[in-house]
């Protein structure tokens, strides 16, 4: 076989020892070798070695740095339990130290930082806790209390989780304790919150609840808190039927029958509201019925929900307290309206006779009287008169006290109420030798909004104040705008005196009832010491104010502001005055500067030119106003003049006095200026009959002198003879209807000046008749407007509207009196009060001897006859009405048979009538009519007794 090169030589070169030694040689060396390479072997393996366990090392410590940069305690163990790694804040704050490793907890003396925690120590706990996850394979967590390392008390969650590795399973364990001391003290604030909470709930008279509401509309009650019994009956387990979810109205037939209604509303409106609700309701609790008040807010949360939260609490103690306040108050209240009841009947049962004494007084002036009857006659006027006054203070303070007074709101115009009530003063200040001085602002509305007879009242007030504490001087009356809003104005109504003046320490109380400035006041002036608190109330309820400034000596201003809306703008003027240009040349520049206010309220031009100033030469105006004795402007300027004279007393309309116009201006009247401007303008033309509009040839009264005749409507034949009787008195001739559609046709047929109706009567009534009326006047287009004033019985609140509404100017309140009758006239035809004779149509009769003479008592005769004959007749058909169960028609009957009787007699049996008719007339109480009987008795007797002879009658 061919042996290979390299083998050659031991071949040939050595014998087998050499062979021998060359393979020992050899073998020397491999092992030479070899071992070199185990040597560097074990060399690099060492390395590997330090270098792994330096890696070791550094694991090892980046682990533990990891352990000991968490917060809370970790502890880690073998499947024995015994330690294998602790953190820092194990050694800190569980203070288990570094010697614990490779022991178990048990080896570690137990009365460590573990608190004992039940019955078994924290550590032995710890230690089963940790084989236990061991041997599961499972986490677990209980909690524990220990000692902090700051020595304080801590709660602990301590957790065990079980550490594995994935070819070897479980190799032990992890603990880590968490420190929830903060959160356990919040819950435990919150559960003690929610425990007083309860106790509260429990110990006071409420049930608090939260019921949430989810979107599917699904009920849970989540809280509820308080006695369930007590407030409606129930147990908390009531409310409910599965777990949490409330029953549907779960409270349903604990409440009270008429307020459920009410609870369903609320709970359906809160539904759709998220407002606070709240609702006072009555529920059957454990003792009986209770009542509750329910407060309730609503919070909607993110996930469509809404929580309703809030509380029921009892409230039946408050509400009989209340009760008991309120009794209390309605009884004081009683007492009270009892009280100002008894001042308001006992003023007006004295102010009817008293009317009846003022009026035979005035029918007596004008009876033929010696000086010295006269004399008498005028205090006893005098004493009456004040009287009056007094009773009537005391009604309208107590109506005011017992806030029965409403204010009658309709569209005046405040120039003719200055007018009217200067002109009722005047005479009796002009006899005490005073001035009256007028200014109204030009830019008064025509018609404003507000209780005129109110405001008059106030006006009146003041002004007999004023003149009462004024011996000498003047009394001012201003009417200032002192604000406009476009839709009222607020205006300053003023009077101001030259008087005694009141003392700045009497001043503060004079607008308390029955106060006056000084002890003597009542005695040297009377007065009641009423007048400034009624005014003060008006105002208030008219949300005005009322100032009083004073001076002894110096005199008293009192100033009243008060806002009211503008109804219309426009000043009521006679026409053709607009755009006419007016120079006035006074010396006194006060009447100057209220004559140019009132020429520019009537739509002029002015131009003042004091006399002081030269006249400009070819000066020409339509109207120049000058003093009386100024006879060298006129020839001056081309226009009318008028002469103004500021001091003489001043009271009828401006006169002609050759080619002279005499205004007065004491006081200067807004009718007297526009009628001064009429009468300038157009001298010669007849004068126009009324502010509204100039009366055409056709529109002079037909009859009556020149002076119209009055119609009157009214159905009763006793007030038939007294108002024809009344109105021949003061001169004026009469037309008597019986109802209003006589009275429509008597309208439409002739032509009257004025009309008087009656509000009740047959057919048509009085309203229905003046809104016909004032149809037709519209209807024809009428240049005048027929003046129509009621006669009314009805003492309501509201009758003067009543009658403005239906188109009536003004009313007279019944039994008419002559005195008041005549100032109506007045009123209502100023360009035709100078007193006349009576017309020829008309029996004369003589005033002078009026109340001695026949013609008087056959009056009085007269009446009682007519009464005799028809109130029989009207007792029998009121019993008819009755019968036929009719109350309308027995009100039409009792109203009728009132109306003729108060003329005779004012006594209780007419009162308690008054009461009859109107609950007759409200239609409110069923068995009225039965009631009425024996009223009808005595109504009969009282006609009997007027069936007597005249003298023993009351004054009629
Ligand atoms: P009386 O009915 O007494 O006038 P008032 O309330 O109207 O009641 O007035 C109360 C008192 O105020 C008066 O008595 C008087 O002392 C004083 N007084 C009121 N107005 C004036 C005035 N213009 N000048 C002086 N004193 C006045």
């Amino acid at each position: 076989m061919p042996i290979t090169p390299a083998l050659a030589w031991i071949d040939v070169a050595l014998a087998p020892t050499a062979i021998a030694v060359y393979c020992l040689a050899a073998l020397l060396a491999v092992s030479a070798g070899l071992a070199l390479a185990l040597l560097w072997r074990v060399h690099v393996e060492r390395t590997r070695l330090a270098r792994g366990r330096r890696q070791l090392a550094q694991q090892q410590a980046y682990a533990q740095a990891l352990l000991d940069s968490l917060p809370f305690p970790v502890t880690v163990k073998d499947r024995d339990g015994a330690y294998l790694m602790l953190n820092a804040a194990s050694r800190r704050d569980i203070r288990i130290d570094a010697d614990a490793i490779g022991r178990t907890s048990l080896a570690l003396p137990d009365h460590g930082p573990f608190e004992i925690e039940g019955a078994q120590p924290t550590r032995q706990r710890l230690h089963q806790s940790s084989l236990a996850v061991v041997e599961a394979g499972q986490g677990r967590q209980c909690e524990i209390a220990y000692t902090g390392g700051d020595g304080s008390h801590r709660a602990g969650l301590w957790w065990d989780c079980p550490v594995r590795v994935d070819d070897r399973g479980v190799v032990g364990s992890l603990g880590v304790l968490l420190d929830v001391t903060r959160f356990q003290q919040r819950e435990q604030a919150a559960r003690a919150a929610e425990q007083s909470l309860l106790e509260i709930a429990h110990h006071v008279p409420v049930l608090v609840f939260t019921v949430s509401l989810d979107a599917g509309g699904r009920r849970r009650l989540l809280f509820l808190a308080g006695d369930l019994r007590a407030l409606f009956g129930l147990a908390p387990q009531d409310l409910v039927e599965a777990g949490d979810a409330l029953r549907d109205w779960p409270f349903g037939d604990r409440i009270h029958p008429e307020d459920k209604s009410r609870v369903r509303r609320l709970l359906i409106r809160a539904r759709r509201d998220a407002s606070v609700h709240t609702l006072d309701f009555r529920a059957y609790g454990e003792e009986g019925l209770r009542w509750l008040h329910l407060v309730m807010a609503p919070r909607a949360l993110p996930d469509g929900s809404v929580h309703w939260s809030g509380y029921f609490i009892d409230t039946t103690g408050i509400n009989a307290h209340n009760e008991a306040l309120r009794a209390a108050r309605d009884a004081a209240e009683r007492a009270s309206k009892a009280k100002a009841d008894f001042l308001a009947t006992m003023s007006h049962e004295i102010r009817t006779p008293m009317n009846g004494v003022i009026g035979m007084l005035e029918l007596l002036r004008h009876t033929r009287l010696d000086a010295e009857q006269q004399e008498l006659l005028h205090a006893v006027e005098d004493s009456a008169g004040v009287l009056l006054q007094v009773l009537n203070d005391v009604l309208d303070f107590s109506k005011l006290e017992a806030g029965d007074l409403r204010l009658d709101d309709a569209p005046f115009d405040l120039r003719t109420l200055v007018d009217n009530v200067v002109g009722m003063m005047a005479t009796h200040m002009h006899k005490k030798g005073l001035r009256i001085q007028v200014a109204v602002d030009a830019a008064l509305a025509g018609q404003l909004v507000g209780d005129s007879v109110r405001i008059r009242q106030i006006l009146l007030n003041l002004l007999n104040n004023a003149g009462k504490f004024t011996d000498s001087g003047s009394v001012s009356v201003g009417v200032r705008v002192i604000g406009d809003d476009g839709g009222s104005q607020r205006v300053r109504l003023s009077v101001a005196d030259t008087g005694i003046g009141i003392a700045a320490d009497k001043q503060v109380n004079l607008f308390t009832p029955f106060s006056q400035a000084e002890s003597w006041t009542t005695r040297r002036y009377g007065g009641s010491g009423l007048g400034l608190a009624i005014c003060r109330h008006l105002i208030q309820l008219m949300d005005g104010s009322i100032k009083l400034t004073s001076e002894p000596g110096a005199g008293t201003t009192v100033t009243v502001e008060l806002r009211l809306p503008v109804e219309r703008r426009d000043v009521e003027r006679p026409p053709g005055l607009a755009g006419r240009h007016a120079i006035v040349r006074l010396a006194a520049p006060a009447v100057a500067a209220a004559l140019a206010d009132h020429l520019l309220a009537l739509g002029l031009t002015v131009e003042q030119v004091p006399p002081a100033q030269p006249l400009r030469s070819g000066l020409a105006a339509n109207l120049l106003f000058v003093d009386r004795d100024d006879e060298t402007s006129p020839p001056l300027v081309a226009a009318q003049a008028i002469a103004v004279d500021a001091d003489a007393a001043a009271l009828g309309a401006p006169q002609v006095e050759g080619e002279r116009i005499q205004l007065g201006a004491n006081p200067l009247k807004w009718r007297s200026v526009a009628r001064a401007c009429e009468m300038g303008l157009a001298p010669l033309s007849p004068r126009p009959r009324s502010f509204h509009g100039p009366a055409p040839a056709a529109a002079e009264p037909a009859r009556g002198q020149g002076r119209g005749r009055i119609l009157v409507a009214e159905d009763h034949p006793v007030s038939q003879t007294l108002v024809r009787r009344q109105l021949e008195l003061l001169g004026w001739p009469c037309d008597v209807v019986g109802d209003g559609h006589e009275a429509y046709e008597a309208l439409r047929q002739g032509r009257y000046a004025m009309l008087m109706t009656d509000c009740q009567m047959p057919r048509m009534d009085g309203y229905e008749l003046a809104s016909s009326w004032r149809r037709h006047e519209a209807e024809t287009g009428s240049f005048t407007r027929l003046p129509i004033v009621a006669m009314t019985a009805s003492a309501l609140d509201g009758e003067g509207r009543r009658c403005r509404d239906a188109g009536m100017d003004d009313y007279l309140d019944k039994p008419v009196q002559l005195h008041q009758l005549a100032e109506k006239i007045a009123a209502w035809m100023p360009e035709q009060v100078q007193p006349q004779r009576p017309s020829a149509g008309v029996p004369p009769v003589a005033a002078d001897r009026l109340f001695d003479d026949p013609a008087m008592q056959a009056l009085k005769a007269d009446l009682l006859r007519t009464l005799r004959e028809t109130g029989h007749a009207d007792l029998l058909r009121l019993g008819q009405a009755i019968d036929d169960d009719d109350a309308q028609a027995a009100a039409q009957w009792l109203h009728r048979l009132l109306g003729a009787l108060q003329l005779f007699c004012d006594d209780e049996l007419l009162a308690e009538g008054r009461q009859w008719l109107e609950i007759l007339q409200a239609g409110g109480e069923p068995d009225v009519l039965r009631r009425l009987p024996p009223y009808l008795d005595d109504l009969r007797q009282l006609l009997d007794r007027l069936d007597q002879p005249a003298a023993s009658l009351p004054a009629g």
